[in-house]
């Protein structure tokens, strides 16, 4: 009679340890699975920054050539500001700016003008 219950505590710590066994494979798949998220998660993190830094560069540059752009654009302005003012009968050129040029060509201006508009 004891022997039987001895036989039966064995056969029960058996099933115990399929079981135990069971679980401890599934938490290693578990474990398994999570690494090659934890993987594949690090590598889209690394693109975003990437991505996030080529953004950036790019955003930059644009900025700079935005500025150069209107730079330009304000020199183009101040160009046609004195071609209109020499147009009108004033001198632009540094020795007689602003005075009449009274309907005569100054070679100051002129050449202050064509140095302007390259
Ligand atoms: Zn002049």
């Amino acid at each position: 009679m004891m022997d039987r219950n001895f036989l039966d505590t064995i056969i029960e710590f058996e099933k115990q340890l399929e079981s135990t066994q069971l679980q401890f494979r599934a938490l290693k798949e578990f474990v398994a699975i999570m690494i090659e998220e934890r993987q594949a998660l690090q590598e889209e993190n690394n693109h975003l920054r990437q991505r996030l830094d080529e953004i950036h560069e790019k955003e930059a540059m644009d900025e700079k050539i935005r500025e150069n752009r209107l730079n330009k654009a304000d020199i183009g302005e101040g160009y046609d500001n004195l071609a209109r003012l020499y147009q009108e009968g004033y001198h632009v050129c540094h020795v007689h700016f602003g005075s009449p040029r009274k309907e005569e060509d100054c070679l100051f201006c002129l050449s202050f003008l064509n140095k302007q508009n390259v």
